[in-house]
């Protein structure tokens, strides 16, 4: 299994130690411990030419009293960590006890220019999930009032009607569908210029992940797979807001596919000669367009990959 960006996280998230209040307050206190400030859901990054997550230590922040940090595990030595999401105003860069200590950058890019060490970029996914989740998740779905923080930051309890409620992570299938030599990828109008990438999809609830392969890829273009053909290859966190991407491949009964516009504006079938070209920065360039590929911190480009290295 190939480890995908945003996985591979080293901290123990000592599950068992959420729920003592006790524990967490003394780790708090704890001057070893460390905390990851988010602004606008961007993290800390401190080091300019060996850039990494900007963990402080808890002396250095004036916690607000209602503003529980949440939980993010403990690392070999035993070091509590936790995230913090930070007003966003005023500007931190420039105000406070973290100005001049470095600079909040979009995960995003960083993960894309492997800007930071794969054990930073996954504990970066995991606080910012987290922390998306807590801001979404403010109200009971049940009876609309206001949901109070337990565990460290991973239940929410309604205290009118009891309802417990848990981090989500939401399954989404990206599935390269094949045919021989030939992988099919499509765009969105979204896409910047010249990108395609493998269709993907929320699961639908009732649905298991093969049915959601082989929905998805009729839906966005009428291609037919068997579900008894359906791999499964790896899967990704992917903190956007907290999904996790589970990667498939499928083959394709037939090359022919009707696009309804709605979700690809274009798609294509590819012979793995272009996919190779695909994946380099410059592209491949066919009928003096260029293509590109999903970049590295992709599944997709792991699903791609895995495709050329078959025979
Ligand atoms: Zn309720």
């Amino acid at each position: 299994m190939p480890q995908t960006t945003f996985s591979g996280n080293p901290l123990n998230r000592a599950a068992h130690k959420r729920r003592d209040k006790i524990w967490i307050a003394k780790q708090l206190a704890n001057p070893k411990s460390l905390i990851l400030p988010l602004w606008k859901e961007q993290p800390l990054i401190i080091g300019k030419n060996k850039p990494q997550l900007g963990f402080i230590h808890p002396g250095l922040l004036n916690i607000p009293k209602n503003h529980n940090p949440i939980l993010l595990g403990l690392n070999a030595q035993n070091h509590a960590h936790f995230a913090l999401a930070l007003p966003n105003a005023p500007n931190p860069e420039e105000n406070g006890p973290l100005a001049g200590l470095g600079h909040f950058d979009d995960l995003r890019n960083l993960a894309l220019q492997a800007a930071l060490p794969p054990a930073d970029l996954a504990i970066a996914a995991q606080a910012r999930a987290l922390l998306l989740w807590t801001r979404s998740a403010r109200f009971c779905g049940y009876c609309a009032h206001p949901l109070r923080s337990e565990e460290a930051g991973y239940k929410k309890i309604c205290e009118e009607c009891g309802a417990e409620i848990f981090p989500r992570a939401d399954p989404v299938v990206i599935m390269l569908a094949t045919l021989n030599d030939k992988a099919f990828l499509g765009r969105q109008k979204t896409f910047p210029p010249g990108f395609y990438s493998a269709p993907a999809g929320f699961v639908e609830p009732g649905e298991s992940l093969e049915e959601a392969v082989r929905r998805e890829l009729w839906e966005e273009a009428r291609l037919s797979v068997k579900t008894e053909e359906i791999l499964y290859h790896a899967s990704q966190p992917w903190p956007y807001p907290h999904s996790l991407m589970i990667g498939c491949a499928a083959r394709a009964e037939k090359e022919n596919f009707y696009l309804d516009g709605e979700e690809l504006e274009e798609a294509r079938w590819f012979s793995k000669d272009e996919l190779r070209q695909m994946i380099r920065p410059e592209g491949c360039a066919i009928n003096d367009k260029i293509f590109r590929a999903p970049p590295k911190m992709a599944i997709a480009y792991d699903l791609i990959q895995n495709f050329l290295q078959k025979n």
